[in-house]
């Protein structure tokens, strides 16, 4: 199959690393049981006794992280640093390169919140996010924290731990992302009706064009290289970005989730084509929202505005693939909309993309449908200047659980005009600082 494809990939066993770089931090609670765990936790100098009354454990830091993500890890390292014992609770596996197998489903099992397969309740978006140690972090770029006491790496349905534990902290923050945090202060008792709101998601749409070897300059494959090679920012009147246009690799599973459905021969013609089929993308900084309903639950609504910008964003992408000198583009409408450019006429090309519009998802009541993806989650528990306004306030403490704090993108107000790890890292740096400071204070 691989080789019809053109796809290759090294899936050798790698040599494993002696030490692995948070090695001395991690307890893995898969490996552990109720007696090691407790052994484990005094290896790492955290302080742990036992309530004969209650039955339970207790554990005693000064912070406790929910989420080792890109909020979480960031707070971890400032907290770590500024001297205070530090505890991440993470509910992913952690894994070096050398565990990565190189195949994309086993991957996505082990990396992605619900294996990668996370639709809204009306099925129109695939919703991806990282659930491992270092969260997005490390499923796009590098994590690497030091001075933190521990992460506690869990994946529950192989952990062995029966025992009651309790952690007892000065500050407690919750890092679990756009999509977590709010189910967890839901179900912590807070009532906010900011929390689970307000959910942006940065909607992608995908165009593709075809590049034969025999007919291009152009070497290489799809999958080969960095995962975004290019971005380019359609921006607003104001200078921000609203539109961006990126290349991402795209591994055959997706690709093939991706094309549709419209006889064996054109799948099968279709995946004989990936190797050498270009994607590109164009995501919006959207202005609908969406709620978080409960875990994996979440609802969201595409506003007109996005739609439009969707729709000038993938005839740009066309067009970029076009001028790159694809044979054949187009985009992954349930009717496989496309066109063939050699010998193309510019008035045809313009009939094409005239007809290139956004439509609704598979639940909707027209001809045609498509699928809309989302990597990017933002703003379910907002910051706000009153309890009103936001769920968290500018400290990003809770506007109902004293040293209770969010640390992640969901206390972003709106959707951001970037890809928004670098924002969400420097919100998280700016709360963490404040929280040391007033840990000081204590
Ligand atoms: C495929 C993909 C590619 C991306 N590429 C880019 C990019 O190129 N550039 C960019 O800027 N951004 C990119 N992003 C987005 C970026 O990774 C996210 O915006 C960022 O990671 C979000 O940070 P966060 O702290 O809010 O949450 P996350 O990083 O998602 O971390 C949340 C963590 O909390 C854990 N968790 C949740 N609930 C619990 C619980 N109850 N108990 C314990 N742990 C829990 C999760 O397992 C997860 O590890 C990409 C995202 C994806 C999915």
């Amino acid at each position: 199959m691989w080789k019809a494809i053109g796809y290759n990939v090294d899936t050798r066993e790698k040599l494993k690393q002696k030490k692995r770089p948070l090695q001395e931090g991690v307890i893995e609670t898969s490996y552990e049981t109720n007696s090691t765990l407790i052994q484990s936790l005094n290896e790492k100098g955290v302080e742990v006794t036992k309530d004969e009354v209650q039955n339970m454990y207790k554990i005693k830091c000064d912070v406790v992280i929910v989420g080792s993500g890109c909020g979480g890890g960031v707070a971890a390292a400032i907290l770590a640093k500024s001297g205070h014992k530090v505890i991440i609770l993470e509910k992913g596996e952690y894994f070096v390169s050398q565990d990565y197998s190189s195949l994309e489903r086993s991957s996505m099992s082990e990396l992605y919140e619900l294996g990668g397969i996370m639709p809204t309740i009306d099925g129109k978006m695939l919703i991806l996010s990282g659930s491992t140690v270092g969260g997005g972090s490390a499923i796009n770029w590098a994590a690497c924290r030091k001075n933190c006491l521990g992460v506690i790496a869990e994946a529950s349905w192989r952990s062995r731990i029966t025992m009651k534990l309790q952690i007892e902290s000065k500050v407690t923050i919750s890092s679990c992302g756009s999509l977590l945090t709010p189910t967890l202060m839901i179900s912590s008792g807070l009532k906010n009706r900011n929390i689970g709101r307000n959910l942006h998601l940065h909607p992608v749409q995908f165009a593709w064009g075809y590049f034969p070897e025999n007919m291009t300059d152009l070497s290489g494959n799809n999958y080969e290289g960095g995962i975004i090679t290019s971005i380019h920012k359609e921006l607003e009147e104001n200078s921000t970005p609203k539109i961006i246009i990126e290349a991402p690799a795209v591994g055959p599973g997706s690709f093939s989730a991706l094309v549709p459905w419209l006889s064996g021969l054109d799948m099968k013609d279709r995946m004989a084509k990936y190797a050498r089929t270009a994607n590109l993308f164009a995501l919006v900084r959207d202005k609908g929202s969406g709620e978080v309903k409960g875990e994996g639950r979440v609802s969201y609504r595409l506003d007109q505005m996005d739609k439009e910008n969707l729709r000038i964003g993938l005839r740009k992408a066309l067009r970029i693939l076009v001028a790159a000198g694809a044979v054949e583009v187009g985009i992954y409408r349930s009717d496989g909309q496309k066109i063939k450019c050699r010998g193309m006429k510019e008035d045809d090309f313009e009939e094409f993309l005239d007809n290139v519009v956004v439509v609704g998802g598979p639940r909707s009541r027209g001809e045609v449908w498509t699928m809309f993806s989302s990597a990017h989650q933002m703003g379910s528990c907002r910051m706000g200047e009153n309890e009103e306004e936001g769920a968290v306030d500018e400290n990003g403490e809770s506007w109902e659980a004293k040293g209770l704090y969010v640390c992640d993108g969901s206390v972003l107000p709106s959707a951001v005009g970037v890809n928004p790890m670098v924002t969400i890292e420097s919100t998280a740096y700016c709360i963490a600082s404040k929280i040391a400071e007033s840990l000081k204070k204590i």
